[in-house]
């Protein structure tokens, strides 16, 4: 057995197709002055064939795949009509004299570290495209053969160092019935393009490619983030019944796409929504039954960029946005930039603890000009849809307040204008810092709602930082401090007639949903696939229940035992 990360969930089992790594050698020789032109050349013609390849793929994509995993190439396509990228490269040759091979591997591996040195899992995997595009640039300056999956003619399970989104576009669907690779992480495009394909994959193996040989029998365990390889026939039978009660699993979530969140005495029901970077992500969301947006992470529009987006541009995606989803909610939060996420043409300073640093609202309350700016874009938006506000990093009231007072000066700015917003937007918080959560009594007085973000309320309060593997066994979503906490801010919110909600990762564990539904929580925003399957956990259970697990949740001292109390109550009520 292999262990990996589980990316999408589902089991399969079949003939291992074998995707080799091929090494690329980068010519390092410095070159003369007189073939400066030349190499020139060599990059730019290789821009064009990449744009021409890209194209194609592209076409392909959109037909099979759909508009918005086409998308993808799109952002290719764009990195090769990126100016600033492209002159990067060429003033390496023109400046260093170097090959137009060495010039592009140096110029992207920067891009890369900087992405795959940020924080958001999201940005993080986007080093991956970045990857992508240079290798097919590279291939093409070095006039290498791209390899293609498309020409695989029977039904397999991909085995791969890596899988670039134009090796995942290209390949036969009807033949490709899982993959694993080496590589990657939960939110790879590997990943997220398995993910809304429906085929199991598992990825972070580290070495499955040097295990397995073409034709081996692979059984791939989604769900559990595992592979065998020519398994022993007491495993092969027992997956084989698991692969059967799996599908049928999935056929009843299926079928709990369009039903409420509700607990199956009636007694309680919450909303069910989901987290999204971009509008392009609604499709996901209301495929899988969201019922509003918790969370809009705003700051992919002010990424990938050299100034900052308009009022209008950041009008147009939260208008698309609010189009969508009407007449569900949408809470856009406002500009959550700092940390680790930096725009590189935004003055940043080099701090100590940038965690603990100018990021989010604090930025955005000293630059008042970029907060009014995304307030009016999001205001005059709500025209359009159902929109709620939402601050990030709030630590006291003033800060609220002070946000909130811009929000009045584009309101007014807007009435002057005589343009037309919904008056009765609500607004609200994330908590996400325990001094927020201890004071949820204070804050409740200054916003309409809450919204928990777990990810980085754990990692203050137990003072584990998210990223760091090392102390990742600290990490812990049920640790009776955070689960204290939460109680806090929910309780704190309905004295005052207030509603909470969470947009942490944990909203989407269902190890956490009877504790967090017996707490009283009224919202759960997640990633949309994991929508189905907290409203199954929700759906089976009586209110009652639920505040019963979260009592005794609440009296215990580890953990561990929390995750026990859970495990077996969510093994009785599936009996
Ligand atoms: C959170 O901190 O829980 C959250 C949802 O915000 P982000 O992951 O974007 O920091
Ligand atoms: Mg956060």
């Amino acid at each position: 057995m292999l262990k990996g990360i589980a990316a999408s969930p589902g089991i399969e089992i079949g003939k291992a197709y074998v995707v080799k790594e091929e090494t690329i050698t980068i010519d390092k020789q410095v070159i003369p002055a007189e073939k400066v032109e030349q190499e020139i050349k060599r990059f730019d013609d290789a821009v064009k064939m990449s744009q021409q390849q890209l194209e194609i793929i592209k076409e392909k994509a959109e037909k099979e795949l759909g508009q918005e995993k086409a998308e993808i190439f799109a952002a290719h396509l764009m990195v090769l009509d990126d100016v600033v990228f492209l002159d990067e490269v060429r003033g390496k040759i023109r400046g260093e004299f170097l090959t137009a091979d060495n010039a592009l591997a140096q110029v992207s591996d920067k891009y890369i570290a900087m992405f795959a040195g940020m924080d958001d899992e999201y940005l993080k995997e986007r080093a991956a495209d970045i990857k992508d595009i240079s290798e097919r640039l590279l291939k093409n300056i070095l006039g290498l053969e791209m390899q293609s999956l498309a020409d695989i003619a029977e039904e397999v399970i991909v085995l791969a160092h890596d899988l670039t989104p134009s090796d995942t576009a290209q390949m036969n669907k009807q033949m490709v019935k899982a993959f694993a690779t080496n590589m990657g992480g939960r939110t790879s495009h590997t990943a997220i393009m398995a993910r809304s394909l429906e085929i199991p994959a598992v990825v972070g193996l580290v070495d499955a490619t040097d295990k397995a040989k073409n034709g081996d029998l692979v059984i791939v365990d989604g769900n559990k983030g595992v592979i065998y390889l020519n398994p022993d026939e007491a495993t092969l039978a027992d997956y084989k019944k698991q692969q059967e009660d799996y599908r049928q699993y999935v056929n009843e979530l299926k079928e709990l796409k369009d039903i409420p969140g509700m607990t199956k005495d009636g007694e309680r029901r919450v909303e069910l929504a989901a987290n999204i970077g971009t509008p392009k992500d609604c499709a996901g969301a209301l495929n899988n039954g969201a019922e509003g947006i918790g969370l809009y992470r705003t700051e992919f529009l002010y990424m990938d960029r050299s100034a900052l987006p308009t009022e209008d541009e950041q009008f147009e995606a939260y208008k698309e946005v609010a189009e969508i989803m009407a007449p569900r909610p949408v809470i856009i939060r406002t500009l959550d930039i700092g940390g680790d996420k930096k725009l590189p043409y935004l003055d940043m300073p080099q701090e100590l603890n940038p965690f603990l640093g100018w990021r989010a609202i604090r930025l955005c309350l000293d630059r008042k000009d970029i907060l009014k700016t995304q307030l009016k874009a999001i205001l005059r938006a709500s025209h359009y849809g159902k929109l709620r506000i939402m601050y990030p990093m709030i630590s006291n009231p003033e800060e609220v307040r002070k946000a909130n007072a811009i929000l009045q000066e584009a309101r007014e700015e807007l009435e002057q204008a005589g343009i037309s917003y919904d008056q009765n937007l609500e607004v609200g918080i994330m908590v996400e810092i325990p001094s927020a959560a201890v004071i949820a009594d204070i804050l409740a007085k200054e916003v309409d709602f809450f919204s928990i973000g777990t990810n980085d309320l754990i990692q203050y309060t137990i003072a584990v930082d998210r990223m760091n593997e090392r102390i990742s066994h600290l990490y812990e979503p049920l640790h009776p401090a955070v689960l204290r906490l939460i109680k806090n801010v929910i309780d704190a919110s309905h004295r005052a007639g207030k509603w909470t909600g969470m947009c942490g990762e944990m909203a989407g564990d269902t190890m956490a949903a009877p504790i967090l539904l017996g707490l009283g929580l009224d919202e759960f925003s997640m990633s949309a696939v994991s929508i189905p399957r907290v409203k199954k956990v929700i759906r089976s259970l009586t209110y009652a229940e639920a505040k019963d697990v979260a009592e005794k949740a609440l009296s215990l001292e580890k953990p561990e035992e929390i995750k026990e109390l859970v495990n077996s109550f969510l093994a009785n009520i599936n009996d």
